[in-house]
C-alpha cells in the first residue's frame, strides 16, 4: 500500500464528531486491526529490542493542535504495536497467556460510546443486571450458593485486595495487626501485595512450605496455625491455590476448606489461572473444594479468553463484600437494600467504573458456555500432549503432570548440577524463543529453574504446539552437545 502524505497538524474539530466522521474513524481502525489479528501467527513472537530507541522517539509534550487521525492510527500499527511481547499470538505459551476476544473489543466499542454508569443500580438498572448475571454465571459454575455476590474488576490483583480487606473486615477486629494471613510458598506475589496494600505487616503473612508436588503441606499448615495462636496472634485466613503460576499445581482445596472449617478461619481460593476449567468435567474434578471457599478470585482475561483488564471477585456471601466497602455519602442517591438489585460501588473500592460486564457478556451470550468448554477442553489435551511429547524426549526431565495446561521441564545433561545446569536451561530457553515461533517462559522452583509450558490462549491448536515442539526438540538437541 502507497503512503498517502498526510498532513501533519488536523484543521480545528468539534469534539463532537459528526456522524461520518464516527464511522470512517471505526472503518479505518477495522481495517487495520483485522490485518493484524489475521497476520498473528506470523508476526514475530517478541520485537521488544529497540524499547529504548522508541521511547525516545514517542515522548513529546502535550501536544497544543491535533494530528489528523490517519497519521495515529498508522504510528499505533505502524511502530508501537508492533514493538512488543505478541501476547495475543497463538505461539504465545508465557507466563499465563491472555485472550484478547474481538467480541470483547465490540462490547467495549459499546460500552465506552454510550458511557453508562454501572456503579449504582439506578443509574443503569438493565446493564447493572447484565454484570450480575456475570456474577451469577461464575458463582454457579464454581458451585457457590445463592447467597454469593461479587463484581468485575480490573484483574486479579484488585479483586485479591478486595477479598482480603473483607476477610480482614469479618474475621479480626478493627486493630488487626496481629491477624496471620497463611500461604504456601507456590503463592502468586499478588496476594502477598494485596496483604501488604490491606495493611498487613510482611511478618503476618505467614509462608507454608509445599510437598514435592507443590501443593501446600497440610500438616505444617496447621503447625503454623497452632504455633501461631500459642504466641497470641491471631490466624484470619488461609490462601489455597486453584492453580499456581510457578507449576500449575491445585491446592486440596477440599481439605484445607474442612481446615479452614476447623480452626475458623476464611477460606480464599486463588483460581485467577486455573478457575474456568471449572466448566470442563476434568477442571471440576480438580478443583474439588472450590465450592466451599469463603471467596474466590478468578480471571476472566485469562480462562475466559478476555481482553486484559477483566478480572472477577466472587464472595460466598454478598453481603460481607458490602458490609466492608459500603461507605454513605449525603450527595449519593439511596442505596439498595433488596437482594434484587445491587450497587457495585459497594461491593469495592471503585466508585466510578468501566462497564466491563458487556466485554463479558456478549461473548458468553453469543456462543454460549458450551464453546467455551470445549476451547477450555482442547486446552487440557495441548498441555497433556505436549507434556507426553517432552516426556518421551531423550535429555528432557518433565516436572509435575499437568493438572491443569500448564507444567515445567528443564534439560538435564548428564552430570550437570546447581548453577551451571540453571545457566544452561536459560540459553536453552532463550534460543527456543529466538526463533520467534512461540513464547516460553521460566521459573525457579527449589530444584533450579525450569521452563514453563502454559496453554491458554482460545488461538492455539495442535499445529502451534506442534511448531513449538519443533522448536524444542531442535534447540534441546543443539543444547545437549
Ligand atoms: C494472574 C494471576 C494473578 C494476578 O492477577 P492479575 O489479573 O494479573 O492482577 C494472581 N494469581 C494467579 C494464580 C495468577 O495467575
Amino acid at each position: 500500500m502507497g503512503r498517502r502524505k498526510i498532513p501533519r497538524v488536523a484543521p480545528p474539530m468539534p469534539l463532537e464528531l459528526p456522524s461520518a466522521t464516527m464511522r470512517s474513524m471505526v472503518e479505518l481502525a477495522m481495517e487495520r486491526i483485522v490485518r493484524h489479528v489475521e497476520t498473528l501467527s506470523s508476526q514475530p513472537m517478541h520485537a521488544v529490542a529497540g524499547g529504548k530507541k522508541l521511547v525516545r522517539v514517542l515522548r513529546e509534550p502535550m501536544p497544543e493542535l491535533g494530528t489528523p487521525y490517519e497519521r495515529l492510527v498508522r504510528l499505533l500499527f505502524g511502530r508501537v504495536i508492533p514493538a512488543s511481547m505478541n501476547s495475543a499470538s497463538p505461539g504465545y505459551l508465557a507466563y499465563v497467556p491472555g485472550g484478547g476476544l474481538f467480541h470483547a473489543a465490540v462490547a467495549d466499542l459499546i460500552a465506552d460510546a454510550t458511557n453508562r454508569y454501572v456503579g449504582m443500580w439506578q443509574a443503569a438498572p438493565g446493564l447493572v443486571q447484565l454484570e450480575q448475571n456475570v456474577i451469577d454465571w461464575f458463582a454457579a459454575m464454581l458451585g457457590l450458593p445463592k447467597t454469593a455476590g461479587g463484581l468485575l474488576t480490573s484483574g486479579g490483583s484488585i479483586a485479591t485486595l478486595t477479598a482480603l480487606v473483607t476477610a480482614r473486615h469479618e474475621k479480626l477486629p478493627p486493630e488487626f495487626q496481629r491477624g496471620v494471613l497463611y500461604v504456601s510458598d507456590q503463592v502468586h506475589h499478588a496476594i502477598t501485595k494485596s496483604a501488604l496494600f490491606a495493611g498487613f505487616l510482611r511478618e503476618r503473612i505467614r509462608v507454608v512450605p509445599s510437598d514435592e508436588t507443590h501443593r501446600l503441606r497440610l500438616d505444617l499448615l496447621e503447625a503454623a496455625i497452632a504455633a501461631d495462636r500459642a504466641a497470641g496472634l491471631l490466624p484470619f485466613c488461609v490462601v489455597g491455590s486453584a492453580g499456581t503460576v510457578n507449576t500449575g499445581a491445585v491446592d486440596d482445596l477440599g481439605a484445607l476448606a474442612a481446615l479452614a472449617t476447623r480452626e475458623g478461619l476464611w477460606f480464599h481460593v486463588d483460581a485467577a489461572y486455573g478457575g474456568f476449567f471449572a466448566l470442563t468435567e476434568r477442571g471440576r474434578a480438580a478443583l474439588a473444594g472450590i465450592e466451599r471457599a469463603d471467596s474466590v478470585v478468578v480471571d476472566p482475561h485469562k480462562g475466559l479468553f478476555l481482553p486484559y483488564g477483566t478480572g472477577c471477585l466472587l464472595v460466598r456471601e454478598r453481603h460481607r463484600l458490602e458490609r466492608a466497602h459500603a461507605v454513605r455519602a449525603p450527595y449519593l442517591p439511596a442505596k439498595q437494600v433488596d437482594d434484587d438489585t445491587v450497587d457495585f460501588c459497594d461491593l469495592g473500592p471503585e466508585l466510578s467504573r468501566d462497564n466491563r460486564g458487556l466485554r463479558v457478556w456478549l461473548p458468553l451470550k453469543m456462543h454460549g458456555a458450551a464453546t467455551f468448554r470445549a476451547a477450555l477442553d482442547e486446552k487440557l489435551d495441548l498441555a497433556a500432549y505436549a507434556y507426553g511429547a517432552l516426556s518421551r524426549l531423550p535429555g528432557v526431565e518433565v516436572g509435575d503432570p499437568p493438572t491443569l495446561s500448564l507444567f515445567t521441564w528443564r534439560l538435564r545433561p548428564e552430570g550437570l548440577e546447581g548453577e551451571a545446569l540453571d545457566v544452561k536451561n536459560r540459553r536453552l530457553l532463550s534460543a527456543i524463543n529466538q526463533r520467534q515461533r512461540v513464547l516460553l517462559t521460566g521459573t525457579t522452583l527449589a530444584t533450579g529453574f525450569h521452563v514453563r509450558l502454559c496453554v491458554l490462549s482460545f488461538r492455539t491448536h495442535r499445529e502451534h504446539i506442534e511448531r513449538a515442539l519443533e522448536d524444542i526438540r531442535a534447540e534441546v538437541q543443539a543444547h545437549l552437545g
